[in-house]
């Protein structure tokens, strides 16, 4: 007998989490997937699409349909979405035929946004979709107590965006969400160094310098990376020697406009509650909350506690699964 699977899915710009009720994390894979430009078919999805990132020939092309934090591809997230709920079924043996399903959504989506996110998990089959918003599921998933009449603060630094939120009561008190992200810093990589180097290095070298050598704070002991990129001037490979500090000048501004947004949410707090923050301070989680320093340069900063979430890649994923288990007993409860 196959009951309705019950799933929940942190759509992520850089990373898409399918978690099922009965098995937990079932799928963790970037957000990606390779396009044949002729046929319109699908060559590869998820972790394999990625690794074509700047290698492919001319006809296939690697998709991150979410890049910005909003779906600016409808029919690519739709088929991406398929595709890996398709791997999951095969792979976890859930069922995933008319399931009930979770998605978060950013916090700064608008309308149009939401629903196209909804249709495309209605237009797999779903029975039922409900939307959850990112910030709440991030702070379930922080093990964040989001029932009580407390200021429960999250930051959560995803790829394509940052998204602040203060729960209290279940519901959002304010929230805002800023277009910086981890993509921002791989960027502002690979400008530094075209620029200093005259180097280009592609988006993944970016990523790995960022994780390796990246500082949120100058106080730190210096790093080298020994990287390779292609010089703009012979056009030939060539390997060139990185410091942390020249790409902590590099990422700076980034971070900044992180902390602001960070700072202009906190101002927004009711005065009953911005009391718990000194308290009970703030809870880091997303791909972004993994940077070398971030945590201790941010409290330092705001002045309150910082807190990294258990596992910060996975708070909105497990947030989501947990939601999902409220949802049953509501509607149970209704019925
Ligand atoms: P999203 O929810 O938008 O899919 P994630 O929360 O999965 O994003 O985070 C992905 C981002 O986190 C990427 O930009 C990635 O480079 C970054 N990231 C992952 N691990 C680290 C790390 N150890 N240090 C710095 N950044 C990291
Ligand atoms: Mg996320």
């Amino acid at each position: 007998m196959f009951s309705n699977a019950e799933i929940g899915i942190d759509l992520g710009t850089a990373n898409i989490l399918i978690y099922s009720k009965s098995k937990g994390i079932v799928l963790n894979e970037p957000s990606v997937v390779a396009i044949d430009i002729h046929t319109k078919q699908v060559v590869a999805v998820g972790t394999e699409a990625k690794e074509m990132i700047g290698k492919t020939p001319r006809n296939i092309i690697p998709i991150r349909p979410l890049r910005d934090g909003v779906i600016a591809d409808y029919d690519v997230t739709a088929q991406m979405l398929k595709a890996l709920l398709k791997k999951v079924s095969k792979k976890a043996g859930i069922s995933t035929r008319k399931p009930t399903v979770i998605v978060c959504t950013p916090s700064g989506s608008t309308s149009v946004e939401r629903r196209a996110i909804h249709n495309a998990v209605t237009s797999y089959g779903a029975k039922q979709v409900h939307l959850i918003e990112e910030p709440v599921a991030a702070a379930i998933g922080a093990d964040l107590p989001v029932d009580e009449p407390i200021a429960n603060v999250v930051v959560d630094i995803g790829g394509g965006t940052s998204e602040v939120g203060i729960i209290s009561f279940g519901g959002i008190v304010a929230c805002n969400s800023v277009r910086v992200g981890g993509d921002k810093l791989d960027e502002e990589i690979i400008q530094h160094i075209r620029k200093h180097y005259n180097v280009l290095i592609g988006e993944r070298t970016a990523e790995n310098i960022k994780m390796e050598i990246g500082y949120a704070h100058p106080n730190h002991k210096e790093v080298t990376m020994e990287i390779r990129g292609r010089d703009m001037v012979t056009g030939l490979p060539q390997t060139i020697t990185v410091t942390s500090k020249e790409i902590y000048t590099a990422i700076k501004e980034s971070l900044e406009q992180i902390l602001d947004t960070v700072r202009a949410t906190l101002e927004e707090c009711p005065p009953e509650l911005s009391g718990d923050i000194v308290n009970h301070g703030i809870v880091i989680t997303g791909g972004g909350a993994l940077l070398k320093g971030i945590q201790e340069w941010l409290a330092n900063e705001l002045n309150v506690p910082v807190h990294l979430a258990p596992n910060p890649l996975e708070s909105v994923a497990i947030g989501t699964g947990r939601a999902l288990q409220m949802i049953n007993k509501l509607e149970k409860a209704a019925k």
